[in-house]
């Protein structure tokens, strides 16, 4: 009899295999009394630790096949820095010291003091980095305990055309089980943005999250069908099913293949209307798979990354450099610049001097923060727009929600230029302004907002809770997030009509531009400008090109007033079905 389970998909694809069953859970962490004579030998012990994972980690990297994406290194990366950082070497050697406590106990509390800063973050990009810590402190409690930190250590031998089946997966592991040629993966924890389920869409491991207790209903060697699209798993699968999913695994590699000939193709639709595919980028590492994604320009470049895991905000020059790198690099394409987007929460110090809101997605965050610490503030606009003397950058400002922080925002830009020009440094004095369209307020409002700048950029990641009240990433109430509720296509609408009044360009730059399920939706609503992860980008430009929006449904846009979320997702069927 065939087993289902149903996870999160997270890493397209399907995957045939047997399961491979990997026992390691989280080991146990007890509190024991270290002797103060012995007390500067357990701080020793946590050193010799740390240097051990440090060199297994290096170890790994350097089995990373060449051809690998960029973003695999960094992901090793991040460990190897975080194993540098005082708060996990200095403050728990400081912990043994003060409370004469074990190693493990030491990282232990360190471990739930990060665990409980992260908690707060409202941003789910920048919540789901605890996993790195608890990866992190998880290999250390491994060394410690003399227990086996590698998955080559636990499961030696080749893994070749199996689906693992564990409890979590560290992005290292994941290295290391796809040198090993591993078919798929499925673990009982995790999250879409987790480092691991991102390197399993890089290196292209069909993968299943977030199905707790997986293991207690698969077999070690039972045979698996995993679909990494929309989160299945089938144990035991008849002839009929496993033939059924052979077929689909074909098709699939069929249409990664083909999806290779629209790089070079210009993005049009069939009855030739142009549009501008973009790509979303995180970290300086992203302009390799943006390069090979062939984007025209960089829509949105998050610059939370540069602000974080340290105790003080970058300065000018650091700033710059990382700014004229990564627009150097794109060649005359444009690279709008997101101004930092840093919660309530989540100050420049990791959280440690700050004041917990009780609701932080709607406190001092993005452009409240910005206005709140001008210094800091002050300091990006400057390295963003002596960045732009070296190539076409755009500057955008995140959670806008009234005129009035636009004007401020507007009159800290002109002192920085006028600073600028004093100095005799050069800028792009054309430089473009635009505003994330992501809280209702600013949608409603978006042609007066269109009158003031250059372009808008819809975000829909934030657009969608705030108009539904529907936390993006709590577990609980996620069945409520829908992309299809009228209100959400409204407020989009209102945003694409306010850019066409005032002729600037609006762009798309949340998940949503990125689904292929929604593309046609959204040229029939006139969105001419997408930006999304680079991995998206070809399967959203082979939509357009076979699109004819002529040919759409005369029903489409009747989706707007649908209130029934199951008749919307019908008549989007159909709009995606239609020639
Ligand atoms: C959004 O809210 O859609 C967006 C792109 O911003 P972020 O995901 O960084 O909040
Ligand atoms: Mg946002």
């Amino acid at each position: 009899m065939s087993l289902e389970l149903q996870g999160m998909g997270v890493s397209r694809g399907i995957a045939m295999g047997p399961a491979h069953i990997l026992f390691r859970d989280k080991p146990d962490t007890l509190e024991y009394c270290i002797p103060p004579e012995h007390i500067e030998k357990e701080v020793k012990r946590l050193k010799k630790a740390t240097k051990q994972a440090r060199k297994q980690l290096k170890d790994i990297r350097k089995k990373i096949p060449g051809d690998a994406p960029t973003d695999v290194a960094a992901f090793i990366d991040t460990h190897l820095l975080m194993l540098k950082d005082s708060t996990l070497t200095k403050i728990p050697a400081a912990m043994i010291r003060k409370r004469g406590c074990n190693a493990e106990w030491a990282l232990q509390l360190q471990r739930d003091t990060l665990v409980s800063i992260f908690d707060e973050i409202d941003d789910p990009y920048l919540r789901t980095r605890k996993d790195d810590i608890d990866h992190v402190i998880n290999r250390l409690h491994r060394i410690l305990g003399d227990e086996e930190t590698s998955i080559d250590e636990v499961l030696p031998g080749s893994l070749a055309g199996t689906i693992i089946v564990a409890d979590d997966l560290t992005p290292a592991d994941t290295v290391l089980m796809q040198n090993q040629g591993i078919a798929g993966f499925v673990i009982e924890h995790g999250g879409v943005t987790s480092h691991t389920t991102i390197l399993a869409r890089s290196l292209g491991i069909p993968a299943i999250v977030s199905l707790p207790s997986a293991r207690r209903y698969i077999q070690d060697n039972e045979p698996l069908i995993i679909d990494g699209t929309n989160g299945t798993l089938i144990a035991g699968a008849t002839l009929e099913i496993t033939n059924a999913y052979k077929k689909r695994l074909l098709l699939f590699r069929n249409h990664i293949n083909a999806l290779n000939r629209y790089k070079s193709e210009p993005t049009q639709t069939q009855d030739g209307r142009a549009i501008t595919l973009l790509a979303n980028a995180e970290l300086p590492e992203d302009i390799i798979s943006i390069g090979e994604s062939g984007a025209m320009g960089i829509g949105l470049y998050r610059t939370e990354f540069l602000y974080m895991n340290r105790n003080d905000p970058p300065e000018e020059e650091e700033q710059l450099t990382v700014y004229r790198n990564i627009v150097e690099s794109m060649q005359g394409n444009p690279v709008t610049i997101r101004t930092f987007d840093l919660g309530a929460d989540k100050t420049v110090d990791g959280g440690r001097s700050s004041i917990m809101a009780i609701n932080p997605a709607l406190g001092l965050r993005a452009i409240r923060l910005s206005l709140n610490q001008p210094t800091m503030f002050i300091s990006q606009l400057r390295a963003i727009l002596r960045a732009s003397a070296y190539g076409k950058i755009k500057i955008l400002l995140p959670m806008i929600s009234s005129l009035q922080e636009l004007s401020q925002t507007l009159i800290l830009l002109e002192h920085c230029k006028s600073e600028l020009d004093d100095e005799g440094l050069d800028y792009d004095r054309e430089i473009d302004i635009g505003i994330m369209i992501e809280i209702p307020a600013a949608a409603i409002c978006a042609e007066m907002f269109a009158e003031k700048v250059d372009f808008l950029s819809i975000g829909t990641n934030d657009l969608i809770q705030y108009t539904l009240a529907v936390d993006r990433i709590d577990d609980h109430v996620n069945y409520l997030y829908d992309p299809l509720h009228p209100a959400v296509l409204r407020l989009i609408q209102m945003s694409i009509d306010a850019g066409k009044q005032h002729n600037i360009p609006v762009s798309m730059c949340g998940e949503m531009a990125g689904d292929p399920r929604y593309t046609r939706l959204l040229l029939a609503m006139g969105l001419e400008h997408f930006s999304m992860h680079p991995n998206a980008l070809l399967e959203v430009k082979q939509i357009i090109n076979e699109t004819d929006l002529t040919q759409l449904p005369d029903t489409t846009l009747d989706i707007l007033n649908q209130p029934d979320s199951y008749q919307a997702e019908q008549l989007l069927l159909e709009i995606n079905q239609s020639p």
